[in-house]
């Protein structure tokens, strides 16, 4: 029995056609993605809405979900059309009316030498609610610990890709992050700018422009980071995307994290201890409280999500 502390709302999980309660285990310990995170993901939310819950670009979620099947040579078990009516399926299943949804491939049972041979491809998918992802300090905003370790280069992986394994690198550092007494990591890049969080992008506000850096600086390029460039030029914001130096995010007058779980998150303190032979020095962004246009970017955005703005519905999908 697997209780269900730390996913509330969660009833039952989907795999390959099937629903399984959410207190029951059906893989063997020997899968292969278990041992080589052999597997890739996606992060999902649906948010209530006045025609019930709708989930937020997830025809763009299901298309990245297949990019990194292709990267991890899957032969993925569904289409995709089947995938996004399974993703709306589990939402109406748990009757949940808002939802952080969870889809996995992986390389399942079969071999266990590294070349999964005779290992089949599985699709699961599971759904909860899943409230603020840094706590509910997110809304006065968080701080950031910049670590001596660089984020993996994209001349190394396809950074377009969320891979099971290559997320230990987050993992890691996010533990590293909050026993030094931060919120969250944030990684330079092999070049030495900021590249972005273990599970989010970051954002700067300079002279009223937004601005972030793309996949060259070793980012996923977040659906959310792509989403907040369209809204802040939609409420007539410059935005400019290019390298953001360590000096840049310094002198700031606000900086965000964005991401499917963290939403929109100020962050109002960065901690650099990029030098192991250099004293940490701790850096207050703008104010050192959440700025004006983090917040206007803030609310637009819970807006849209919610259904409230009709230039954006194109982004919903509605699961009823
Ligand atoms: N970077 C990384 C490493 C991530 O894991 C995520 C979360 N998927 C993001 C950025 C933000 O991406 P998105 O807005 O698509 O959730």
């Amino acid at each position: 029995m697997f209780p269900d502390t730390h996913f509330p709302g969660a009833k039952k999980y989907w795999h390959m056609g099937i629903f399984h309660d959410w207190s029951e285990a059906i893989f063997h310990p020997m899968s292969h993605a278990l041992h080589y995170g052999t597997s890739t993901f996606e992060g999902i939310r649906a948010y209530r809405t006045p025609r019930g819950p709708a989930v937020f670009r997830l025809p763009e979620h299901i298309d990245r979900f297949l990019h990194s099947a292709s990267v991890l040579r899957m032969t993925p078990p569904y289409s995709r059309d089947e995938i996004i009516a399974t993703v709306r399926l589990v939402v109406r299943e748990n009757g949940l009316e808002s939802a952080y949804i969870r889809p996995l491939m992986f390389y399942a049972y079969g071999n266990l030498g590294l070349v999964p041979k005779a290992c089949p491809v599985e699709l699961l998918v599971g759904a909860w609610e899943w409230g603020a992802y840094l706590g509910e300090k997110a809304g006065k905003g968080v701080s950031a610990c910049i670590l001596a370790k660089r984020r993996v280069h994209h001349s190394q992986l396809d950074m377009k890709a969320k891979l099971g394994g290559v997320y230990v690198q987050s993992t890691i550092y996010g533990l590293e992050a909050r026993a030094e007494g931060y919120d969250e990591a944030l990684f330079l890049n092999l070049e030495g700018n900021v590249a972005e969080g273990p599970g989010e992008n970051i954002l700067i506000v300079k002279d009223g422009a937004v601005r972030t850096n793309d996949r060259t600086e070793s980012i996923l390029e977040g659906i959310t980071r792509t989403s907040i460039l369209e809204i802040a030029r939609d409420l007539g914001h410059a935005t400019d995307v290019g390298p953001i130096t360590k000096a840049d995010l310094f002198a700031a007058d606000e900086a965000f994290f964005t991401g499917t779980a963290v939403e929109l998150t100020p962050v109002v303190l960065v901690a650099d201890a990029s030098d192991p032979n250099v004293p940490r020095t701790e850096h207050v962004i703008g104010s050192g409280k959440p700025g004006p246009i983090t917040l206007r970017l803030k609310e637009a955005f819970a807006e849209i999500v919610r259904g409230g703005n009709p230039k954006f519905e194109k982004w919903l999908t509605y699961v009823r």
